[in-house]
């Protein structure tokens, strides 16, 4: 079944698929299926010192595919008799839980072995660096991991904390149940700053700068 999912959500666009077990139930689900779709590199190239009209657009897509294809995974486990919730790429508890959702999709992935957290608080893939998106399926189906958990590979590099316009990025790497930026500082700053693209909904300028891109 495992394989049956990975090469659907292959040839719906992802670019990346993990599997594993949650430390801790979400909403019920014990496992997880992680989605990861890979960024352009011309249109990340775009962004200077503010994100551009074609990465908001970029952006919006690669959430739709990812919507998408989470979607479609979901509906293949509940064929084969179990439940399945597919989470938004872009998710949000709403007005008096802004920054957070079910489960951040980087833990799904992080736990899939697919890559790991990044001084930025973002996903770093081993394939794509921070260039994807991710979307996560919760479910009661039993699955294995594939891979092992990976340690976090940024060393001494603080690019990210350095070019962020925000100071939202502390420039240390994760530690379990805590933080590593503050995403009231990013989304304020995007806010006022980027009112013009999307209304302040996205920057990337993080993104952009990370090494383990390889742009
Ligand atoms: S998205 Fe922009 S403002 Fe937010 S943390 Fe990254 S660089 Fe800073
Ligand atoms: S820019 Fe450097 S410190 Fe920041 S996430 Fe990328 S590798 Fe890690």
């Amino acid at each position: 079944m495992q394989k049956r999912l990975k090469t659907l959500a292959e040839t719906l666009g992802a670019d990346i698929v993990g599997f594993c077990k949650l430390r801790k139930t979400v909403a019920g689900f014990a496992y997880a299926v992680s989605i990861g779709v890979k960024l352009s590199d011309a249109t990340l190239k775009t962004i200077d010192t503010a994100p551009s009209f074609m990465y908001f657009q970029h952006y919006r897509t690669a959430n739709t595919l990812l919507d998408t294809i989470a979607f479609r995974i979901s509906r293949e486990i509940e064929k084969a008799g179990f439940a399945a919730m597919p989470i938004a790429a872009s998710q949000s508890l709403g007005k008096n839980n802004p920054y957070q959702g079910v489960l951040p999709h980087k833990t799904a992935a992080v736990l899939s072995g697919l890559g790991f957290v990044g001084k930025s608080g973002l996903f770093l893939s081993t394939s794509y660096g921070s260039k994807v998106r991710l979307a996560t399926v919760l479910t009661d189906m039993p699955v294995e991991n594939e891979l092992p958990v990976i340690k976090n590979g940024c060393g001494s590099c603080t690019l990210c904390k350095n070019a962020c316009p925000a100071g939202a990025i502390f420039g240390e790497l994760p530690q379990e149940n805590e933080r590593n930026f503050d995403p009231e500082k990013c989304s304020r700053y995007m806010k006022e700053h980027f009112q013009d693209i999307g209304r302040g909904s996205v920057c990337g300028i993080c993104i952009k700068v990370c090494p383990k891109n390889k742009l």
